[in-house]
């Protein structure tokens, strides 16, 4: 019989051992539909923040996977945060507090834009209006020709209207180039980060092992589906052939999973806490305590927006 002792200490090597090494799941947000066709993989991403810090707290496992992948993989990772922060009267501040930030998170100088829109000020009773949003990323969303947009889900990780409001721009956006867009041209995917539920928000480095046992979990069940298949194909020929004049359907893509996962280990997470670090005008004790216990700073879960 195992000891409560022994279990324990199972548990906590279990944990820590999970820490050191970064976990990603279909991280070129790979889409499910057909192989065959050329866009479904990432390659000109844009991340979308409503504020200086929005990028160190929420987003870093994300932006530290993507910047760290080799040049040769051809994806470029873009940001744009729609305001200055100036809520408090610091947007010159966290302007600055911001480029030190994307520095430290490995995002180049010339793939990152911070707005100073009168329209989209930091004010966390006022949503924004989405077709201000739309038209401030429209220039970024052509111009750089991104063909995946990732942001806040409309929960916003922790409710901020300024955030709420972005997922709502981007869709407008994604919609209005789909009407105008030429026949056989692709239009930009979005993803949205899933905001976790209360219990599991503050759950910190349990998010890791849990998120990885998910990871294991989906391409473990992944080989057997397809082992399944080959077994059926091979004694059962004719069962998942289309019938005579049915429309072909093409394999999903076999690396493609519904949802994207980000899961950072311990060098990734003292490059976010460092990045947090350099947002000093925000620095209260309670951040410390944000560092400590939030899944954020982990792993990033997203979610295609079907539009
Ligand atoms: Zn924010």
């Amino acid at each position: 019989m195992l000891s409560t002792t022994s279990i324990v200490v199972a548990i906590i090597a279990i944990v820590f051992g999970s820490l050191f090494t970064p976990l990603n799941l279909n991280n070129t947000f790979i889409s499910q539909q057909s192989i065959h066709i050329p866009h479904v993989f990432a390659k000109k991403i844009l991340l979308v923040t409503a504020h200086p810090d929005d990028e160190a707290m929420f987003f870093a496992p994300t932006i530290t996977a993507l910047t760290s992948r080799p040049k040769s993989d051809g994806i470029s990772l873009f940001h744009v945060c729609l305001s200055t922060g100036d809520a408090d009267g610091l947007g010159a501040t966290r302007k600055e507090e911001l480029q030190k930030s994307l520095d430290l998170l490995g995002l180049g100088k010339r793939n990152r834009w911070i707005l100073d829109n009168p329209k989209l000020k930091d004010n966390i009773t006022a949503s924004w209006d989405p077709e201000i949003v739309a038209s401030a990323i429209s220039s970024y969303v052509r111009g750089l020709r991104i063909d995946t947009i990732l942001t806040f889900d409309d929960s916003g990780v922790s409710q901020h209207p300024n955030h709420v409001s972005i997922p709502a721009g981007a869709q407008l956006l994604i919609e209005n180039l789909s009407r105008t867009a030429a026949p056989g041209t692709s239009v930009p995917r979005l993803y949205s980060l899933v905001t976790s539920s209360l219990p599991t928000k503050y759950i910190s480095l349990l998010a890791v092992p849990l998120a990885k046992v998910d990871i294991y979990s989906f391409n473990f069940f992944q080989k057997w589906e397809e082992l399944i298949l080959q077994a059926v194909t091979h004694y059962f020929p004719d069962l998942l052939t289309p019938p005579e004049g049915a429309p072909k359907r093409y394999p999903k893509h076999p690396e493609a999973s519904i949802r994207p996962v980000f899961v950072s280990g311990f060098p990734q997470f003292l490059q976010a806490t460092t990045a947090m670090t350099t947002h000093e005008s925000q620095m209260v004790w309670f951040r410390w305590l944000y560092i400590l216990f939030s899944r954020y700073m982990w792993v990033n879960i997203w979610t295609p927006v079907i539009i």
